[in-house]
């Protein structure tokens, strides 16, 4: 075996990646290497390499955190995966298995948690470390690139819909169908939820109808919030807010029916203005979600498994990542792009 992998490598905050050799990881006790065949490149890679959050990853880091590909190594005492399974590296790396919210089964806010492609080396490399205890596990038939966006945007919109508590018949608005909203529209339609797909983006929004949203709404054409609330009928059970920028937020809380709850899984830097009294007058939930637990990523697997969600992807080599990383800033990847380890490098 090589000694060396290519790797995409973020040495400073807001430059492009590095491409280089990397020596490949040996898994230590506990531990388990995985040989890359697919990474999906989300949204949050962005945020990472910016820096834009207030817990910044430690330089240099690899991201990535839609890692899919085949267990080729196993550390001392690893007995829950076998070598030449297919598993997936997701966000959510590790968690303490003993706190509260481990305890819960909510390890996805374990103060231990460790994230992928951010506290940890992530997938946009040609080897992975991980730990076999909070890997996903991709069921059958289900190929690695299709795959690689359900292990983030997949099951952070499932879980995110679900916890709306929007019921089958009833409407669910999820703003911004780029990455996560693409299949957040998939899911809600497989969950039997009406759905009004809102985003910037004429082109994301004539997708998102082909993919069976209900109703489209341009958030940057006349009165969103008002548009919305016609359409259905005096705002929208459950509302998902996957949209990377903070007016999405507030138009969002004011799209939501009394009683209804708004879901924020969207994570650009800084604040919203919350109407207070609407929410409170209204008995209005708002709610944060963060990517889903190991049995929802079952779950979200399951619906990908099964032919009801697929994931719309755009194959590149891993060579591509800066020109990827800039098209996605700009809001110029239609849905996902995949990287393919499978694609000759240039
Ligand atoms: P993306 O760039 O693929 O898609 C974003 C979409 O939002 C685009 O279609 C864009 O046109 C649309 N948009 C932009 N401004 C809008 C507005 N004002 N109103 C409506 N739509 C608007 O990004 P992505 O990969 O889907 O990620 C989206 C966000 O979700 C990012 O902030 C990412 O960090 C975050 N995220 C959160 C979690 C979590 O666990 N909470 C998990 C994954 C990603
Ligand atoms: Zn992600
Ligand atoms: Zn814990």
């Amino acid at each position: 075996m090589n000694k060396t992998m290519q790797a995409a490598v973020v040495e400073q905050f807001g430059q492009p990646l590095v491409i280089k050799a990397c020596p490949i990881p040996t898994p230590g006790p506990g531990q388990i290497l995985v040989k890359t065949e697919a990474c999906g490149v989300c949204h949050t890679d962005l945020h990472a390499m910016h820096g834009d959050w207030q817990l910044k990853p430690a330089l240099p880091f690899i991201p990535g955190h839609e890692g899919i590909g085949i267990v080729v190594a196993l550390g001392a005492g690893v007995t829950s995966v076998r070598e030449g399974e297919r598993v997936g590296v997701p966000w959510l790396y590790s968690a303490c298995g003993h706190c509260e919210h481990c305890l819960a089964a909510w390890e996805t806010v374990c103060a231990e948690a460790e994230f992928g492609g951010y506290t940890k080396n992530g997938g946009f490399a040609e080897y992975i470390l991980a730990d076999p205890n909070y890997v996903a596990h991709i069921p059958e038939g289900l190929s690695a690139v299709d795959a690689a966006p359900l292990i983030c945007a997949g099951v952070t919109t499932y879980k995110g819909i679900k916890e709306t508590a929007a019921r089958p018949g009833q409407w669910i608005v999820i703003s911004g169908v780029g990455g996560l909203g693409h299949l957040a529209v998939q899911y809600a339609k497989a969950m039997g939820l009406l759905v009004c797909a809102v985003d910037i983006d004429d082109g994301k929004l004539a997708h998102a109808t082909k993919l069976g949203a209900d109703v489209v709404v341009n958030a940057k054409k006349g009165d969103a919030v008002e548009a919305v609330r016609l359409a259905t009928d005096g705002g929208a059970h459950g509302v998902l807010i996957t949209a990377p920028s903070l007016i999405a937020f507030k138009q969002g809380v004011g799209m939501t029916r009394k009683r209804g709850t708004c879901v924020l899984v969207g994570l650009p830097p800084g604040e919203f203005p919350t109407p207070l009294f609407d929410v409170v007058a209204n008995c209005i939930t708002i709610r944060g979600s963060f990517v889903g637990t190991r049995q929802d990523m079952n779950e979200a697997l399951a619906f990908g498994a099964s032919g009801k969600v697929k994931a719309v992807v755009e194959l590149q080599p891993l060579s591509a990542i800066n020109q990827i990383l800039g098209r996605l800033e700009k809001g110029e990847v239609p849905s996902r792009v995949v990287i393919d380890f499978s694609l000759a490098a240039g």
